[in-house]
């Protein structure tokens, strides 16, 4: 099937508020506009004030997956925080360079798990222990990977970075460790928003993901309660979001299940991907705060390697570019 860039979507800037209907045309062009890639739908309802933030994160999972070689366990827990990162930049302005980093710190054996995603639709983040073994438990008789065993008890930190002086910061317990229910409790205590988030990232026995994704739904100030209950229903008779996902549901379907007894309508989209800014540069921030005799040994021992704690890329440093760094700091300190 011909891809098409359809003209569409150029017309939906969340800023000003136009809004087009989920008809069959629309969708059969976001099908062909987006095929396998990773994006999110922001959708509103005509009839009230709900909204509700839908991503699939299938593809940047696996990516994550392979740049730090997670083991199954460690994907599930990473995939989650990853989508739940993105779904959280719905506290920034759409588009923008703002930033929000997700920091889960239990005390369960994967240890410190980082996502930070940005208004732009990138993610990127790390787990402290990617090997971490498999856990699971038993729900409904359905055997299901035990997220919450793995995060352990601890807190949630949200840090928000709006461009503008010092980061908002803000801390919560964890209270379920499957990190969506986690992310629900911060959204009410700290930002005072009610919200449904769920996430789910489904690993195959291959160990690679198979379907990944999640939501944020909430109803804005001035919804009816009638459409605060019916969004509650709605979300409660929903399936878990990484099984429609793997059944070929888009993101627009399940703005559609989220809005059932509504019509809902497209306000923005955003196209997703594992993405890290560090550099080479970045980098050598790393080996300028070494001591300078670190620095010497790195240096006779042929050079240093300096790997990027979010996306596991690897940066060498020769003898000669140690040498440098030694020297700027010298000429630095005096
Ligand atoms: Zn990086």
């Amino acid at each position: 099937m011909e891809r098409k860039e359809s003209k569409n979507f150029k017309q939906l800037p969340a800023r000003n508020q136009i809004v087009k209907e989920l008809t069959s045309q629309v969708k059969e062009d976001l099908k062909n506009y987006f095929q396998d890639r990773d994006y999110g739908v922001i959708a509103v309802t005509r009839e009230d004030a709900l909204r509700a933030f839908v991503v699939k994160t299938t593809n940047l999972c696996e990516i994550a997956r392979l740049r730090h070689k997670l083991s199954p366990m460690a994907t599930a827990v990473l995939g989650r925080a990853l989508t739940g990162a993105i779904l959280l930049t719905s506290l920034l302005k759409h588009g923008t360079d703002q930033r929000v980093l997700l920091r889960i710190e239990g005390d369960g054996p994967i240890g410190l798990v980082v996502a930070e995603a940005n208004a732009k639709g990138e993610v990127r983040g790390f787990v402290q222990n990617p090997d971490v073994p498999l856990f699971v438990k038993e729900e409904n008789g359905r055997k299901k990977f035990d997220i919450a065993k793995a995060v352990g008890k601890g807190t949630l930190t949200v840090v928000k970075d709006l461009g503008f002086g010092t980061p908002y910061e803000s801390s919560v317990p964890i209270v379920s460790g499957e990190i969506a229910q986690d992310i629900a409790y911060y959204l009410l205590k700290s930002e005072q928003i009610p919200s449904a988030v769920a996430i789910g990232v489904l690993v195959g026995e291959n160990g690679k993901v198979e379907a990944a994704g999640g939501f944020l739904a909430q109803p804005l100030p001035d919804a009816s309660e009638d459409a605060v209950s019916k969004l509650e229903e709605n979300v409660k008779s929903l399936p878990p979001v990484s099984s429609l996902i793997k059944e070929g549901k888009r993101p627009e379907d399940i703005a559609e299940l989220i809005f059932k007894g509504f019509t809902t309508e497209l306000l923005a989209l955003k196209e997703l991907s594992f993405r890290c800014r560090c550099s080479k540069e970045v980098a050598e921030r790393g080996l300028v705060a070494m001591p300078v005799e670190e620095l010497h040994r790195l240096k006779e021992e042929g050079g240093v390697s300096i790997k990027c704690n979010f996306c596991g890329e690897e940066y060498f440093f020769t003898p000669e570019e140690i040498e440098k760094v030694i020297k700027e700091k010298e000429s630095g300190d005096n």
